[in-house]
């Protein structure tokens, strides 16, 4: 598939044209973020291991019913996805208290939560993506009532097939972040599902294998990610 111009440049990817005006080749770079960007770094070859989870788990998700606009891994760093339209909004389940859910109502971290928690932010980095609601969703025409619907379904799903995919890797996943797309009249999950965008920790020994090693300065950064890539990849 022939690479044309660069169309969009985000933290962590670049969107380059392709000869199909209905795709684009995702390139995953080795930039790291957190923070709202406040912290900035590189994880030497994060790009081709969140190219390669990323793959792996949207073919498992493809696989058992999800719609999502992944079409094939090209290289290295390069996926080739369908053209979609982002919906403005990022979507997170919470399983098990960390981060933001910690920081914002005073709750210690790692602790057991008596469902998932279901939470949306406004994908707008002037703004801190903050958080809102359905009614904000609706109201502000970034999504229809029929979009959200489908959206909700589709989350709970990837976190059933997620949760369980991960836990035969001895994984436990504590939450995450998807984001969705348009894609001629239909809702499929886009952007990219890697250590940048859940948090994982080894069951038993709580140990982190996300951006959290990033966040807080923890060390041994890509060795988490190559640790998530070595299990996704022996599956
Ligand atoms: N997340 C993400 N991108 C964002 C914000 C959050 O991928 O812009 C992911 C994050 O990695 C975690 C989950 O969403 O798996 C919940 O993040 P949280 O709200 O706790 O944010 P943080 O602690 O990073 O501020």
């Amino acid at each position: 598939m022939e690479k044309k111009e660069k169309l969009y440049e985000g933290k962590a990817k670049i969107l380059y044209a392709t000869g199909d005006p209905d795709m684009v080749i995702q390139y995953f770079k080795d930039d790291a973020t957190a923070f709202n960007a406040k912290k900035k770094g590189t994880v030497e070859d994060k790009g081709i291991m969140n190219n390669a989870i990323s793959s792996k788990i949207f073919e498992f998700l493809q696989a058992n019913g999800v719609p999502t606009h992944l079409v094939k891994r090209l290289s290295d760093r390069e996926m080739l996805v369908k053209k979609v339209e982002i919906v403005k909004v990022e979507v997170i389940i919470r399983n098990r208290a960390a981060g933001s859910l910690c920081r914002n109502y005073g709750v210690e971290e790692g602790r057991t939560l008596h469902h998932p928690i279901l939470e949306f932010c406004y994908k707008e980095d002037k703004y801190n993506d903050p958080l809102m609601n359905d009614a904000h969703i609706t109201a502000l025409g970034i999504a229809t009532e029929k979009e959200l619907d489908k959206i909700k379904a589709i989350t709970f799903k990837v976190n059933d097939l997620l949760k369980s995919f991960f836990l035969a890797l001895n994984i436990e996943l504590i939450d995450f972040k998807i984001e969705f797309g348009r894609y001629k009249g239909d809702i499929v999950l886009a952007d990219e599902i890697s250590p940048d965008t859940c948090r994982l920790w080894e069951v038993g020994t709580g140990v982190r294998l996300d951006k959290d090693r990033f966040r807080h300065d923890l060390g041994n950064i890509k060795e988490g990610y190559q640790e998530v890539l070595k299990r996704v990849t022996e599956k």
